[in-house]
């Protein structure tokens, strides 16, 4: 049997974390079981869909790199095969056409209610109408089974059974003649013969009916995973009040992709106590059923280890690629100083984002507006005019723009003025980068270059000029 799984969002907001890890949950048992993934757009509720939501889930999952074998299909496309399976139903009867008016449903509930039993409907029209009312355009119920149980067995949750009697005869198709949620899910599981389908848990409860409707158009159900929520720190379900939820949003915090679905693969899931994933590993190791049927909280601090990690470790031309994306958002040109590549590895080991490197990298590429208040008066004292014009005039003079004659004439110079190398190596720092943090000096002045040094030390020093620096 081939495994097809299949991510299937609705387009109403943006990708969310607990949508992309069911995405990576789904991808994951496709790529370790050499089978296809598909990405289905869940856009029948015309209300609340919208293409921006669309852009927003496709930009997302290009993002974290899942890669869908088939698809995007919009189910807003399939109106005339959902038609088509509500006629076939209806004449094998297995479905039926229901004019109950609204009022009549109403006061049924109200009744129901009254007796304090679940709401539901009673079956009015499921053995025939004798004279159809020509002024209500009725909706078309599935005929659901009236007796016995339907037991899903889940990979996560285990066995899970729900009695026929519980289950009412859903409407799949409204009398505009539109098809119902559930249905479109049956229809298009069916189709596209999807093997397994990992999902939210809360869709556990559509998950009978569905297998219903399913075994009617004599079609084996997919295999369910129902994947636990997510939760913030506080036990409440996750939302926007616990920082961000989206998954772009995390791009533009200045997150790897590879870091998020690490922290995300291992929400709800162990593998002994690795915490670092290759994708190659997570396509290997990962197994669906040994997901955790309680719910996962998350952990942000954790997911910004893991940040740092990857920014550290990983390709320094795959961090350069996502740094560029950030210092383009600051209005910098990359090509327009250093190489890219070699500032991530000058600024690797401090930064816990991209959006931190990116602020830390901005001087290699844009003149500083102006210094930072406290180093400046730290470090950019009248005691180290001399000093930085000394340096301006031998750096100007060296005959290779290199980290060790560098280092050696900021050392001389240190040196010749009886001054500890910070004394030198700070104010020189202030000069060139507006602020006391930066890589090793000679590194830095390195990867800026000698005319951008030079320019910056001679701004320095007409600063140092100017009246109101004390000694
Ligand atoms: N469209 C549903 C959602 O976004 C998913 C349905 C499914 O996976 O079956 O929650």
């Amino acid at each position: 049997m081939t495994i097809r799984t299949r991510f299937a969002p609705s387009p109403t907001g943006y990708l969310h974390v607990g949508g992309a890890r069911t995405a990576l949950f789904s991808w994951l048992y496709a790529r370790k079981h050499g089978g296809r993934f598909i990405l289905r757009i869940e856009d029948t509720d015309l209300e609340r869909s919208t293409a921006e939501s669309v852009d927003a889930i496709l930009q997302g999952m290009t993002w974290l790199g899942l890669e869908y074998d088939e698809g995007p299909f919009f189910q807003t496309h399939r109106f005339p095969r959902y038609q088509e399976v509500i006629q076939q139903m209806l004449k094998e009867g297995k479905a039926y056409h229901c004019y109950c008016t609204k009022e009549r449903l109403e006061s049924l509930r109200a009744e129901q209610m009254a007796r304090k039993e679940k709401p539901r409907y009673d079956g009015k029209c499921r053995h025939g109408v004798a004279n159809p009312p020509k002024d209500i355009p009725p909706v078309v119920r599935f005929k659901n089974p009236q007796e016995g149980a339907v037991t899903v067995e889940d990979l996560i949750r285990g066995r899970v059974a729900f009695q026929n009697a519980e289950l009412d005869d859903l409407i799949i198709a409204r009398s505009d003649g539109t098809p119902t949620y559930n249905f479109t899910v049956v229809v298009d599981d069916m189709d596209m013969k999807v093997s397994h389908v990992i999902r939210g848990d809360d869709h556990l409860n559509n998950t009978p009916r569905q297998m219903n409707m399913l075994k009617a158009l004599d079609v084996t159900p997919p295999v369910y995973a129902h994947v636990p929520m997510i939760l913030g720190a506080d036990g409440a379900r996750l939302s926007k009040r616990h920082g961000a939820v989206s998954v772009m949003q995390y791009r533009d915090d200045g997150y790897l992709p590879e870091a998020l679905l690490n922290y995300l693969v291992r929400l709800g899931w162990s593998h002994g106590d690795q915490e670092v994933f290759t994708l190659d590993e997570m396509v290997k190791l990962f197994d669906v059923t040994q997901v955790h049927s309680s719910a996962a909280a998350f952990n942000p601090e954790k997911l910004l280890w893991l940040n740092q990690h990857y920014i550290k470790s990983s390709d320094p031309a795959h961090v350069a690629h996502h740094l560029s994306y950030h210092l383009g958002k600051m209005g910098v040109d990359p090509s327009t100083g250093p190489d890219l590549i070699e500032v991530v590895k000058a600024q690797r080991e401090r930064a816990k984002t991209l959006v931190e490197m990116a602020q830390n990298s901005v001087f290699f590429y844009r003149e500083p507006e102006g210094y930072d208040p406290k180093d400046a008066a730290a470090h950019l004292k009248h005691e180290a005019e001399k000093p930085l014009g000394e340096l301006r005039a031998r750096l100007a003079a060296l005959p290779l723009w290199l980290p060790e004659p560098i280092h050696a004439t900021v050392n001389g110079v240190a040196e010749a003025h009886g001054l500890k190398l910070g004394k030198v190596a700070q104010p020189l720092r202030v000069a060139v980068a507006g602020r006391g943090v930066s890589p090793p000096i000679d590194a830095t002045l390195t990867l800026l270059g000698r005319e951008k040094t030079l320019n910056r030390l001679d701004r320095a020093l007409d600063y140092l000029k100017k009246p109101g620096h004390s000694a």
